[in-house]
């Protein structure tokens, strides 16, 4: 029996033992399971750590290109803004700088400087012997019953759109200033000078439709011409307010401006909407869609000659095509009763362009 019992207490022993040491097996694995989930665990907020480091870096980054590109459309825009007012202040008036280099000549001698690639920039000067006035000789103000407004600010679209009523009693009286004018000699000389040179480049500041209707009778769509480019529209037309008919790269749809009553506005035909005259306003950009700008640039790049008729330089768009045949040293005309360019390959034909047009174009 005593030895039944100590058998089976070594067996005991005997199992007790194994026990432990399966025990402490699974002791250990438990142990590297957690050791390598420790250090999986390690990794992996290494790994965040990491991602967080190139999220930070990248956020940095974007913040800094962000800054950077602000920072360089500042330089750029007070670069432009600075090259812009030398080309007015310098190129156009001489100064210390840029000594005054135009000259006065004859009208014959005008005559052997102008070539076949000749660009005709027609100002308000040009329309003021069929009585219609130029800018400057119109008011600043608008007086209407006991209010005044600003011409600055009401030809404008904010204007147009804050006080449309307004905008269009100013307009429909102004349009009936322009109407049943006559051509004057002058528009009739630039006609026989293109009949004479189809390949000139006449391009119109006036808003008045005078030159247009001796010129024009080829339209591209209704109410733009192949013979002139009309940069700040035509007082003859009116649009949708809201372009409902916008495509990009076409030429904006114009319309007829009806007769309307005074304090009506007139409507866009297609959509209903109010209307807005066919003129660039002094708050809007010069578009493709509006004047075919795109086109006149490239036409006058190839021009080694301008003829600059009437007009008193007073928009964005005349200085800077002046001032483009400055820097190319190009041939410049001025034909105006007080000359304004003074530095350049620059020639004055001093007087009004109704007595000069037609002798020089003859
Ligand atoms: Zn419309």
């Amino acid at each position: 029996m005593d030895q039944n019992i100590q058998e089976e207490e070594e067996i005991l022993d005997e199992k007790q033992i194994q026990d432990k040491i399966r025990y402490q097996k699974i002791q250990q694995e438990i142990q590297e399971s957690q050791d390598r989930s420790t250090e999986t665990l390690q990794k992996m907020k290494l790994t965040f750590q990491t991602i967080n480091e190139v999220q930070e870096q990248a956020r940095s980054t974007v913040d800094n290109i962000d800054n950077f590109q602000k920072t360089f459309s500042i330089t750029m825009d007070k670069l432009l803004e600075n090259i812009g007012k030398s080309l007015v202040s310098n190129s156009i008036s001489s100064s210390e700088h840029n000594p005054k280099t135009a000259q006065e000549i004859t009208i014959q001698q005008a005559k052997q400087l102008i070539t076949k690639n000749t660009v005709l920039l027609c100002g308000a000067g040009l329309s003021q012997a069929s009585g219609i006035p130029t800018s400057i000789e119109q008011n600043r103000c608008w007086i209407k019953g006991q209010s005044s407004y600003q011409l600055q600010k009401l030809k404008t679209r904010d204007f147009l759109l804050d006080q449309p009523e307004i905008y269009w009693e100013w307009h429909k009286q102004f349009k009936s200033q322009t109407q049943d004018k006559i051509p004057n000699a002058g528009h009739i000389a630039i006609k026989n000078f293109r009949e004479q040179n189809p390949n000139v480049l006449i391009v119109n500041l006036s808003i008045d439709n005078i030159l247009t209707s001796v010129l024009g009778s080829e339209q591209i769509k209704y109410g733009y011409f192949k013979e002139i480019y009309e940069i700040n529209g035509n007082i003859q037309y009116m649009r949708c307010l809201y372009e409902c008919t916008f495509q990009e790269g076409e030429l904006m749809t114009v319309y007829d401006i009806p007769n309307f009553e005074q304090n009506e506005i007139p409507k866009c035909p297609i959509c209903g909407a109010k209307a807005r005259p066919h003129l660039l306003l002094l708050d809007e950009e010069i578009l493709d869609e509006n004047c075919r700008i795109t086109e006149i640039q490239d036409q006058y790049s190839k021009c080694d000659t301008i003829i600059v008729i009437g007009t008193a330089l007073q928009t964005h768009f005349a200085k800077t095509i002046v001032c483009e045949f400055i820097k190319k040293k190009a041939t410049i005309i001025e034909i105006n009763p007080e000359p304004l360019i003074e530095v350049g390959n620059t020639f004055w034909l001093k007087g009004k362009s109704e007595d000069i047009l037609p002798e020089l174009f003859y």
